[in-house]
């Protein structure tokens, strides 16, 4: 039985975690993580998904729960992931970050921790989105210096980054598959007298509003013809389903930074 602990345990995310963890054979939830000074410390992580008691309270500090668990589940904010991950590799234990929006140093230190544990961060943990990322790379090395590439992607009210992590994987797929830096060759947004586009730009596009769970379109444009390669996510159950699959996954390794596409072998 693999113990699973997860922090932003009463977050979006973290409540569809615990009903996902729930419903898996071989998985059991035995820690639940909220901020200090969260109003649900101590409440029973069964409660916040509304399966009844459970007997596992949530705590506000990952040291009183070092025993307990083998694999922590992170979708909370970059600045907790990264002490969440400073604690996991000083005490050996497995992790699986959806958390996005991770600057560069905050990424070196996930992998400095990889050297010590093994962490799976995926931008993007449904199936469907990671399918998309292989189509991707064949769309790009069939049609990719002959098209204009946009990408556009809509979110919740909620989202605090932008562009979505997964839209940035996307360009950054199609961006390695064209031997370009997403680095230079990102557009994020357009305004004023641009001038024509540059072909080797990719485009990005941002829609924030209501709930919507999560939609990307990357668009090969040429003149005369276009392809759309689209994902639609309808429920956070299809993260938490393929982040309970990287937790069984990842906690078999030893140590080593992966993502989902190492967990799908795709
Ligand atoms: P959310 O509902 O806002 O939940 C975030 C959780 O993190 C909350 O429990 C929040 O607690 C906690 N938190 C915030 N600041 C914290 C801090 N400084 N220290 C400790 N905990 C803190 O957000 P969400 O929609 O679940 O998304 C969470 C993350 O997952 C985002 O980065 C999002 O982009 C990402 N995500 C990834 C995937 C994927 O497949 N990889 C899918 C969906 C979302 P409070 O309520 O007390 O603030």
């Amino acid at each position: 039985m693999t113990r699973v602990a997860v922090a932003g345990v009463a977050g979006r995310m973290g409540r569809t975690l615990v009903e996902a963890i729930n419903a898996t054979d071989g998985l059991t939830l035995s820690a639940g993580l909220e901020q200090a000074g969260s109003s649900l410390i101590g409440v029973d992580v069964g409660e916040l998904a509304a399966l009844g008691a459970t007997g596992v309270k949530v705590v506000d500090d990952l040291a009183n729960v070092v025993d307990d668990f083998d694999v922590l589940i992170d979708f909370t904010v970059p600045v907790a992931t990264i002490k969440n991950v400073e604690f996991c590799a000083r005490h050996g234990k497995k992790m699986v970050i959806g958390t996005t929006g991770l600057n560069d140093e905050q990424k070196a230190q996930v992998a400095k921790a990889a050297e010590s544990t093994a962490i799976m961060h995926a931008s993007n943990m449904s199936i469907g989105v990671n399918v998309c990322f292989k189509l991707l790379e064949q769309a790009a090395r069939v049609m990719g210096d002959d098209v204009d590439i946009e990408i556009i992607e809509a979110h919740h009210r909620h989202k605090i980054d932008a562009p979505s992590g997964t839209a940035l994987s996307m360009g950054e797929v199609v961006a390695d598959t064209l031997g370009r830096n997403l680095k230079t060759c990102a557009v994020y947004g357009r305004e004023g007298l641009e001038g024509p586009r540059d072909r080797e730009t990719i485009g990005f596009g941002t829609i924030r509003g209501g709930d919507i769970v999560g939609d990307h379109t990357v668009m090969f444009i040429a003149d005369g013809e276009r392809v759309e390669i689209t994902h639609k996510a309808s429920s956070r159950m299809t993260f938490a389903r393929g982040a309970v699959r990287a937790s069984a996954w990842v906690s078999e390794q030893t140590t080593g930074l992966y993502n989902m596409k190492d967990v799908l072998d795709l």
